[in-house]
């Protein structure tokens, strides 16, 4: 069998089985989200900062994933939120089989929004449904501003997108017009915040968005396929 078929069905099995963890996320009426990013683009302070401040208004659990240590997990539960660590030793994405046994370790009667952070790749991730209802991509000032024209996958795919470090701002040369031009081209319905989760900029308006988001009774489904 040549090798772009053997893909083909272990991303169709990846399919089957995320289609399924949505319709049973959906039905414990849990709203979930694939949060990805380029390394150091800020998921996992992002997740700390919205977790600080929504935790009193909102039931959230997280999934980490990262290919080694469980560094990531002990912030977030730092944070306050319960944590599942997933270690992919290697793979540079995560799988809904991998989000199926971690949340066999959650008590998800509980929960009402699950952020699943993805291993940080702005490449693999964004042909992998893991049964979310959203994906959101995040990018950083410190990155570059061609993110979007050169990974048009990630932006293609995700419904939000989330400019983070906008602190530094005055020391890198990053044209946010030009990275909102060049990622709604790709995706004319991308919803973007623009935010520091150093200074606490933006985080008001994201954070009501996520509110409304989660609270919402009825989701359409936003499956990547
Ligand atoms: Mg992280």
């Amino acid at each position: 069998m040549p090798k772009v078929m053997i893909a083909q069905n272990i991303l169709a099995a990846n399919e089957t089985l995320a289609q399924g963890l949505r319709q049973d996320l959906t039905a414990q009426d849990i709203h979930s989200i694939n949060l990805m990013s380029a390394p150091g683009a800020g998921k996992t302070t992002l997740l700390e900062r919205t977790i600080e401040r929504l935790r009193e208004q909102l039931n959230i659990a997280v999934i980490e994933g990262d290919i080694e240590t469980s560094a990531d997990a002990e912030r977030i539960e730092a944070a306050g939120a319960p944590t599942v660590q997933i270690n992919t030793r290697g793979a540079c994405h995560l799988e809904a089989h991998m989000l199926r046994d971690a949340l066999a370790n959650i008590n998800l009667v509980w929960v009402q929004l699950l952020f699943v952070e993805n291993i940080g790749n702005l490449v693999c991730p964004s042909t992998w449904d893991l049964g979310e209802d959203l994906r959101i991509v995040v990018v950083s000032t410190s990155e570059g501003d061609d993110k979007p024209a050169k990974y048009p996958q990630m932006f293609a795919t995700s419904q939000v997108m989330i400019i983070n470090k906008l602190d530094l701002l005055p020391f890198v040369d990053y044209d946010v017009a030009k990275v909102r031009r060049e990622a709604t081209a790709i995706n004319p319905h991308l919803q973007i915040f623009e935010i520091s989760c150093r200074t606490g900029e933006g985080l008001n308006e994201w954070c009501e968005w996520l509110l409304t988001f989660a609270r919402q009774r009825d989701l359409s489904p936003t499956s990547s396929s």
